[in-house]
């Protein structure tokens, strides 16, 4: 339902709560959230409201300067802890916006591979799938972008990956997703609003986008593979 995610200079686990609170609007029923710190990536996640989430983060914190975070309304499997978001699987997690139509074909292809997953959600099915991916061999970019090419539905999604603290991965197809720029920093949101405290400088990505993500700045292609400018736009929002 809500998406965020940092690439920043400081810890971003609070920075991504409070960014969360903003889609809080949209409804939800449980939240959660992934860093990598020191190479690793770990995650935290609460039913209910964001502050459920934000006391588990008092007595179990999370460090790191980059993150992913999300809250859900469920669609496919109950809103419970382990349903919630970031999924992951292995060496990849992800956060996601939508529907995976084609989530039981892919679950099937990745069970004859001895894959089963741990949750009743769709969006399982893409961390297994990247997982899968990367255990063939592929770089993290390239089985995010492989992965995406397989699914099928409405989604918005982000990728973070054991052992890349610069990087993410980011997708829009069927709902929305705003990349902010910041000063060395890279924020990414399923609507602009969640990032108004951050900046005011949007990228908006069209349908179809992907963009990979580096504090330095985003390389977006289109649905096709094509490397794609798409215009910065300095946005008023109330804050
Ligand atoms: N279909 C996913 C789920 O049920 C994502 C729902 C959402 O957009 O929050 O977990």
């Amino acid at each position: 339902c809500g998406i965020v995610g940092v690439l920043g200079q400081h810890e971003v686990a609070p920075t991504i709560v409070e960014a969360l609170r903003r889609l809080e609007y949209r409804g939800y029923d449980s939240a959660g959230i992934a860093t990598v710190h020191r190479g690793k990536l770990d995650r935290r996640r609460a039913v209910g409201k964001l502050v459920n989430l934000s006391d588990l983060l008092v007595h179990e914190p999370l460090a790191g300067r980059s993150g992913i975070g999300h809250t859900r309304w469920a669609t496919h499997g109950a809103p419970t802890a382990d349903n919630a978001h970031p999924h992951r699987s292995g060496p990849v997690a992800v956060v996601h916006n939508g529907i995976i139509e084609n989530y039981k074909e892919l679950r099937a292809d990745l069970a004859e591979h001895g894959l089963t997953p741990q949750t009743q959600t769709d969006t399982e099915t893409i961390s297994m799938l990247a997982k899968h991916l990367l255990d063939s061999g592929l770089s993290p970019v390239e089985a995010a972008m492989q992965c995406i090419d397989r699914l099928e539905g409405a989604f918005a999604l982000a990728f973070l990956f054991d052992g890349e603290e610069d990087l993410m991965v980011v997708a829009r197809k069927g709902s929305p997703l705003a990349l902010g720029h910041g000063d060395n920093e890279m924020y990414v949101g399923s609507d602009a609003i969640a990032l108004a405290p951050l900046t005011n400088r949007i990228t908006y990505l069209e349908e179809g986008d992907r963009a990979v993500l580096t504090r330095a700045g985003a390389t977006i292609t289109d649905a096709e593979g094509r490397r794609v400018i798409r215009d910065m736009r300095t946005v008023q929002m109330d804050q």
